[in-house]
């Protein structure tokens, strides 16, 4: 969840705590429901990012102590107020925070030091607008009606709780979408993800024995999506070209990222402490293995979990217009294993496809016949990972469930 929405719903929770319209209780709300997010101050890189993002002030181990200093800063300006009040006010913010962080998809870390597992519920997307404008209304009528603003807070915390139990129910029947258009396989680890703008919209991602699959869809009454979709070249487009991406279930296009084969070279990333870090934190990853004619190998991780389409933030490439792929992150080694480099690929303004060049040229990968998607220009999601040497298997689409029995053999005798 983002900060801002952090620090209206601390403010509304803490608010209904108070009896009385009191400032102190709107401020430490909002600046404890902010606080743990600070932590990205102390991540200097990318890598630092995705170990410690969300660990230490996320953690309801180290809450207490974190709330306590939160409420004796809070304490040197509201110097008549009770340092346990304090501490409380502090306290159900940060828990908050935890709580919301925990409904999105991007993995928590509640149980630092002791534990080091991330725990994410994939029921809310990480920007929900109407989560935030909720909260926003409610701080502002708490505020402007001093003397309900109680029962105001009170109200709007149980509104801001129903608004996530309908995400979850959402989630509940997306998964049970999924799993039946997807076709069901004992020991596939699947999620579905909530996308940006609507509670109704989903990417699904299957990790199956030698491949990965993912489709967008939307289970909502209003569901469109269009067979060939135009992906959008201005920041204008953007919202109104969204819902052509999501197709109802039975039109989804299922796409079907083949996994690399093992090798030394892969054996050997995937023992590097940083890609240990990467790989911790990635739930869906993919690694795409680009090798070359003198033995050396450029391997590329990605997380499926950020396929676009859609999650934004964005970025502007000014050769193939937006795009947004975070996370990619790259090492390449010589024959002999030994590490020649090692980053995140770069997705600056300047675009990534430049940067991968030359070393990442599409290396003769089989063509997709899906329908465009993506964030680039480029025929679908998947053309990202195709231009770095990912194999992308032929997607199939299931139109009822009889059909994905049938669909699961056409895919098994493809794979044979
Ligand atoms: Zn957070």
């Amino acid at each position: 969840m983002d900060t801002i929405t952090h620090g209206l719903a601390g403010s509304v929770l803490t608010r209904t705590l108070s009896a009385r319209p009191a400032r102190r209780a709107f401020l430490l709300g909002a600046m404890a429901g902010m606080f743990p997010d600070c932590d990205f101050l102390f991540t200097p890189d990318r890598l630092s990012y995705l170990r410690n993002h969300r660990g230490w002030t996320h953690s309801f181990i180290a809450m207490p102590f974190f709330a306590l200093a939160l409420a004796l800063i809070g304490r040197l300006v509201f110097r008549r107020a009770r340092l346990p009040a304090l501490w409380l006010f502090c306290a159900v913010a940060i828990v908050s925070h935890i709580l919301l962080d925990w409904v999105t998809s991007f993995g928590t870390m509640f149980f630092v030091p002791i534990s080091r597992t991330r725990y994410s519920l994939d029921w809310v997307f990480i920007l929900d607008p109407v989560l935030t404008g909720l909260a926003a209304v409610l701080l502002g009528a708490a505020l402007a009606w001093r003397k309900g603003g109680r029962k105001v807070a009170a109200a709007g915390s149980l509104l801001l709780c129903s608004y996530i139990a309908f995400c979850a129910v959402q989630h509940r029947r997306a998964l049970a979408v999924w799993r039946r258009i997807d076709g069901p396989i004992s020991g596939a680890r699947i999620a579905v993800l909530p996308q940006f703008l609507s509670p109704f919209r989903w990417l699904g991602l299957s990790d199956r024995a030698g491949e990965v699959h993912a489709a967008f869809f939307d289970i909502g009454p209003f569901a469109r999506g269009v067979p060939d979709p135009r992906p959008p070249e201005r920041f204008s487009e953007i919202l109104s070209s969204l819902s052509d991406f999501y197709p109802p279930p039975q039109r989804a296009v299922i796409l079907r990222f083949a996994k690399p084969a093992e090798s030394r070279l892969l054996a050997a990333t995937r023992a590097l402490p940083d890609v240990q870090t990467y790989l911790a934190f990635a739930r869906f990853p993919l690694a795409t293995v680009d090798s070359q004619p003198d033995g050396s190998a450029a391997i590329t991780w990605e997380d499926l979990r950020f396929l676009p389409w859609f999650s934004g933030p964005w970025q502007r490439d000014q050769k193939n217009g937006l795009r947004r792929e975070p996370f990619l992150y790259r090492v390449r080694l010589d024959a002999a294993g030994r590490v020649l480099d090692r980053t995140f690929v770069p997705t600056s303004r300047f675009g990534r496809r430049s940067a991968l060049a030359p070393d990442l040229r599409p290396s003769g990968a089989p063509t997709s016949g899906s329908a465009g998607r993506g964030l680039d220009r480029s025929p679908d999601p998947a053309q990202t990972l195709r231009s770095r040497g990912a194999r992308l298997l032929p997607p199939v689409t299931r139109e009822t469930p009889r059909a994905a029995t049938e669909s699961g053999t056409t895919l098994a005798q493809t794979r044979s």
